[in-house]
């Protein structure tokens, strides 16, 4: 992704701080298989999960947790890793997702699904992956060198933010620090256009109070 000549570039370019930081990151894959069934051959009363190992090591991120909503007739799979990265054809890929599916309920599962969608967000130039994660090469410090605003050479103001789960140093890689960062940068941007200090958002955390919800408290009002 880092290398690739689709990727945004900038103009100036960006500082080599934030050249590294973003090198630093590593950049994950996690497809899905969507399986739409004509009806429901599993429990269906509410949400039902089940897992699926793989005897080998190379296919443990194959389609290892299976999911769907109640009474709905989808199943969805996912594909992890350098098991993301099958080149395989849709058909092949759903061909082994029926295998699975077969092996679990071999009564009840048909042939084959009425629809699917599997996901190559590896090759989808809106995202050349699925989200970050900490490498080997990762550092705290990088969190704050991806979250640090460009400043203009001219007018010596912050006028390019960054927001996006990646720059979440507790919650990356997920929808919390993904929608928290979006809650800093336009903080921030408040801060710079109009001069109004608002919260940090630094002190938000989320807390789950029960396995159902999670809310989000204040450390200092
Ligand atoms: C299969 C899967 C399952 C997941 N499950 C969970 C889960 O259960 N819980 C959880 O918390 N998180 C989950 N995540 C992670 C979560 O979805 C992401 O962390 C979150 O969506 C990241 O949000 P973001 O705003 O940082 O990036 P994105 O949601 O990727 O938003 C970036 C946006 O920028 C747009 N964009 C990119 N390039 C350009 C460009 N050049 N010009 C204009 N627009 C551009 C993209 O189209 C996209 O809309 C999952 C992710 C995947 C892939």
């Amino acid at each position: 992704m880092k290398e690739n000549k689709k990727v945004p570039t900038f103009s100036p370019p960006i500082p080599d701080y934030k050249a590294n930081a973003i090198q630093s990151m590593g950049n994950g894959l996690l497809n899905k298989v969507v399986l739409l069934f004509e009806k429901p051959f599993w429990e269906n009363g509410g949400k039902f999960y089940f897992a699926n190992i793989s005897s080998s090591i190379k296919g443990r991120g194959e389609m290892f947790l299976w999911q769907t909503i109640p009474e709905s007739r989808v199943l969805t799979t996912y594909l992890a890793g350098s098991s993301a990265n099958l080149n395989l054809p849709d058909e092949l890929i759903v061909e082994k997702a029926m295998h699975i599916l077969s092996s679990i309920f071999p009564q009840q599962c048909p042939r084959a699904p009425l629809k699917y969608k599997v996901t190559k967000y590896q090759d989808d130039e809106m995202a050349f992956g699925s989200g970050s994660y900490m490498s080997l090469r990762t550092e705290m410090k990088h969190y704050e060198e991806l979250t640090k605003p460009l400043i203009s050479p001219k007018s010596q103001k912050n006028t390019v933010y960054f927001a996006g789960e990646h720059t979440s140093e507790r919650y990356g890689g997920s929808l919390q620090g993904a929608w928290l960062s979006g809650l800093r940068v336009a903080a921030d941007m408040a801060n710079e256009i109009l001069g109004i200090s608002f919260v940090s958002c630094e002190d938000i955390e989320i807390i789950d109070e029960n396995d159902n919800d999670e809310i989000l408290s204040m450390d200092r009002p």
